[in-house]
């Protein structure tokens, strides 16, 4: 628990007062969330886990979500958005294909199809409104500039506006954390090596977009693999489902 020492205005007097500090975070099972969740959890005395089920097409990212709040002993809620982004993306779309490619150097530049319109508006939203009942000071989301196909509602110039709406809509001093911001995957993984329990956790994360086992040639799996390579460290989803195909195998 913190110890906070604040400064009463009106009488002057020094006051010390336990407050607990407590933090929401958005928490999709992948790996950057899995990352922010982890972070959350080395300077927060309460942290919160806030899953969507929006209707994407990789459903073991839920339950990916689901085991790893569990073993990161974190509280976690799971909100049904319904069909709300339906038919916006393939994430969304499952007539539609999500595109594989050769390599990470094939991956197009520019706005990525998988870019589902309003997500990260509408996920900070319900977020802000959930940090607000829960009595959090702050709401974690691993959004990033760099290593993504160019969604614009994973910048800063996004986060700074949303900051000022939810000042001005919530007349609160919620603050929005991006840990991630300006870290490329490599430094994301160097990041989880550093907090305690999030390799054995990002073990049970799901990034691919067609879900599981990763296929290996989505936007999302070349990236993951390019910061894993990069950083000179396995990927502890790949050893685990090494391990698993090898035991069935015996
Ligand atoms: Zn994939």
């Amino acid at each position: 628990m913190v110890v906070r020492i604040s400064t009463a205005k009106q009488s002057g007097d020094l006051i010390q007062s336990p407050i607990m500090s407590k933090a929401l975070v958005i928490f999709s099972g992948g790996q950057d969330s899995t990352t922010c969740l982890y972070w959350a959890k080395q300077r927060f005395d309460d942290v919160f886990a806030l899953t969507f089920d929006y209707g994407q097409r990789h459903r073991i990212e839920l339950e990916s979500a689901e085991k790893i709040a569990a073993v990161a002993g974190v509280r976690q809620e799971v909100l049904d958005l319904g069909p709300i982004f339906k038919g916006l993306s393939p994430l969304t779309d499952l007539l539609r294909d999500v595109e594989q490619y050769d390599d990470v150097g094939a991956l197009p530049s520019g706005l990525a199809d998988t870019f589902v319109p309003g997500r990260n508006i509408l996920f900070l939203t319900i977020a802000a409104n959930r940090a607000y009942v829960l009595g959090c000071e702050s709401l974690i989301i691993g959004v990033a500039q760099q290593d993504y196909g160019g969604y614009p509602d994973c910048r800063q110039d996004f986060i700074d506006k949303m900051q000022s709406a939810m000042a001005s809509g919530l007349e609160s001093d919620l603050k929005i954390l991006t840990p991630l911001m300006n870290m490329t995957k490599s430094d994301t993984v160097s990041l989880g090596q550093s907090l305690p329990g999030c390799m054995e956790a990002l073990a049970l994360s799901t990034t691919c977009y067609n879900g599981a086992p990763p296929c290996g040639a989505c936007n999302s799996c070349l990236l993951r693999a390019k910061g894993f390579a990069q950083a000179g460290v396995a990927d502890p989803l790949l050893v685990r489902l090494s391990k698993v195909a090898a035991e069935v195998r015996s």
